[in-house]
């Protein structure tokens, strides 16, 4: 026998049983998939989809050069000549297409889009190769009750999935360009000073990306990063007065959220509020949604300046997360389990099955392979509440037998024509 290909590794298969380094199931995946639409309607959002590849320099110019995700973890490659780049993230490419095709002019826009990210990481339960996000971007919204409403938003569909007690919001506001970069010359010459304790990673970001140094994981730096400059000290009056209202509206919408002055994000674009809802559930990969405010990034992308706020999540940890602790409802068994046999019940089965399914009720259908007590093993093993049969009797008498697999209703046999008011009757009670 040929050796088999295996998937790469970090990209799962998606399937409708549980794997074991892989636990969430397709039916799983659709109920929320179905449940986030509602979500996101009720808020306003509309449905945009972009390519999952891009030229390079998208993401160079808006997540930024020296960002771990550009820097290491993007897939690139040459496209005869042209430099392309498998998406690490939704929100440049939905801000590409938002300028592009003049989604902007005189009007806001608050869009939503999900599909597959590509990041090369080392992966882990709960960070792969080929990951999910689900993302919002409000393009065009300045005001903090877009960032509270956007909060709001997430804070709600944590209740719907049942999680909320599961996670914490972290808040903090990076201020704007001129605040970072007093905060910044600080802060180099304190990293400066305490360059004999810094491990690689942070020396290497030292100068590249400074804030993130505060964001080390390393126990024998939290010291150092504790002792920081801070960037609240820098903040002017504008960016704390902001920074107020947006704790105030988060107040009065009883959302609670811990202040943490060194949470700085991984990519680039961000300022004013960023957030991250984190929990303790699923180990090391804790995050499972981040966002925060770019005000300056459609103008970095050739269009007008747009300030805007967007979150994204990672659906993979979320749906670990609900599997583990939360309340989401997988509807996986069929109405209906039909069964047949002898060649001359296949048509009437199959007429009757057809007419239940245009009154949008689920039946699964097997083939004839097997004897009818065997089949109607199956059907229990389905789930199914009930088993529509069509055995040789029915068929010479135009009839169908409807079996209630589950309650105390026992089974009929009734004129084929008759089915759909059968089922009514047995089901509306
Ligand atoms: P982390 O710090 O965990 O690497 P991040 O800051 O790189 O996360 P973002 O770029 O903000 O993550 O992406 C938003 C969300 O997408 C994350 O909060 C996480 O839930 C999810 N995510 C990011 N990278 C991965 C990955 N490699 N595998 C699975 N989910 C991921
Ligand atoms: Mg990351």
């Amino acid at each position: 026998m040929a050796n088999k290909i295996q998937a790469i590794k970090g990209m799962n298969d998606l399937l409708p049983i549980a794997q074991k380094d892989f636990p969430i199931t397709a039916s799983f995946w659709q109920a929320f998939e179905q449940l986030t639409i509602q979500w996101l309607h009720d808020y306003g959002y509309q449905y945009i989809r972009t390519p999952i590849l891009e030229p390079t320099g998208l993401f160079v110019r808006s997540i930024g050069e020296e960002t771990d995700v550009v820097g290491k973890e993007m897939y690139t490659f040459d496209d005869y000549g042209e430099s392309l780049s498998l998406r690490p993230e939704g929100t440049a490419s939905c801000l590409r297409a938002a300028v592009e095709h003049n989604l902007l002019y005189n009007a806001p826009q608050k869009l939503w889009y999900t599909g597959p990210m590509f990041r090369h990481e080392k992966p882990q339960k709960g960070r792969y190769r080929q990951f999910h996000q689900l993302g919002v971007e409000a393009l065009g919204f300045a005001g903090m009750d877009t960032d509270a409403e956007i909060i709001a938003m997430c804070a709600d569909l944590w209740k719907r999935l049942g999680i909320a007690n599961q996670v914490q919001l972290e808040l903090n506001c990076l201020g704007n360009k001129e605040e970072r970069l007093s905060h910044r010359a600080a802060l180099v010459a304190y990293l400066q000073e305490n360059q004999a304790i810094l491990d690689e990673d942070s020396l290497r970001r030292m100068h590249t990306n400074p804030l993130r140094v505060l964001d080390t994981k390393n126990p024998a730096l939290q010291e150092m990063a504790n002792q920081a400059p801070r960037l609240a000290d820098f903040l002017g009056e504008q960016s704390r007065q902001d920074y107020e209202q947006l704790k105030n509206i988060l107040n009065a919408l009883n959302i609670p959220f811990i202040e943490n002055p060194r949470l700085v994000r991984g990519l680039d674009y961000y300022n004013a509020t960023v957030f991250e809802w984190t929990t303790t559930a699923l180990g090391a990969q804790g995050t499972i949604c981040g966002g925060g405010r770019y005000d300056g990034l459609i103008e970095e992308l050739g269009g007008k300046p747009t300030p805007s706020i967007g979150f994204a999540m990672g659906i993979e940890r979320l749906l670990l997360l609900v599997q583990a602790t939360g309340s989401l409802k997988t509807i996986e068994n069929a109405d209906v389990y039909a069964i047949y046999s002898g060649t001359d019940a296949m048509i009437p089965l199959l007429q009757a099955v057809q007419n239940l399914r245009l009154q949008n009720i689920a039946v699964r259908t097997h083939g004839a392979d097997q004897k009818l007590a065997k089949q109607l093993q199956r059907a229990d093993a389905s789930g199914a509440r009930f088993a529509l049969i069509v055995g040789q009797d029915e068929a010479a008498s135009n009839s169908v037998t409807l079996k209630d697999l589950r309650g105390d209703k026992g089974q009929v046999t009734i004129p084929a024509a008759e089915l759909l008011n059968q089922y009514q009757q047995w089901t509306e009670c």
